[in-house]
């Protein structure tokens, strides 16, 4: 067994459980984007940014803490101009021991909530303008709604 993620804060796991536990999470959080593709050396094409399959809009896309990846968007916004469940933060992974920075992972916020004020780094889904999001958005602003009736 090793450690999986590319933090060191999971907890050691088989294959199997890992994969499970990692694929449940992934989903929980919306972590469902196609792993990036490595660029060939000695592909000469233009490299186009990654752009959204539904709206068109330029994404940024990242691992996350657990090898699964998301689409996020392309700037930060105010904690309370993003539902709780998307809300993400960028975190640079330094090399052991150096002050390079080696890579950068998205961790989805949770547990403490930020500040109304705080930049968080939304998950695309959240700002995306195809009709299916949209309504998604809605029927999330009527449950909180509901739980919530202040
Ligand atoms: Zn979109």
């Amino acid at each position: 067994m090793r450690v999986r993620g590319r933090v060191r804060l999971m907890v050691a796991l088989c294959d199997p459980c890992w994969n499970a536990h990692a694929n449940q999470l992934a989903l929980e959080e919306g972590a469902t984007a196609p792993p990036k593709v490595e660029p060939d050396p000695d592909d000469v094409a233009w490299y186009e940014p990654p752009t959204c399959g539904d709206c068109g809009a330029v994404v940024r896309h990242y691992p996350t803490n657990y090898d699964r990846w998301v689409y996020l968007a392309v700037e930060d916004l105010p904690a309370k101009d993003v539902a709780p469940r998307y809300r993400w933060r960028l975190e640079t992974i330094r090399a052991p021991y150096s002050p390079v920075a080696v890579d950068v992972v998205a961790m989805r916020i949770r547990g403490i909530e930020p500040l109304p004020s705080d930049p968080v780094r939304p998950a695309h889904r959240a700002v995306c303008l195809s009709p299916d999001a949209l309504q998604e958005a809605e029927q999330e602003a009527e449950q909180e709604r509901a739980a919530d009736p202040e």
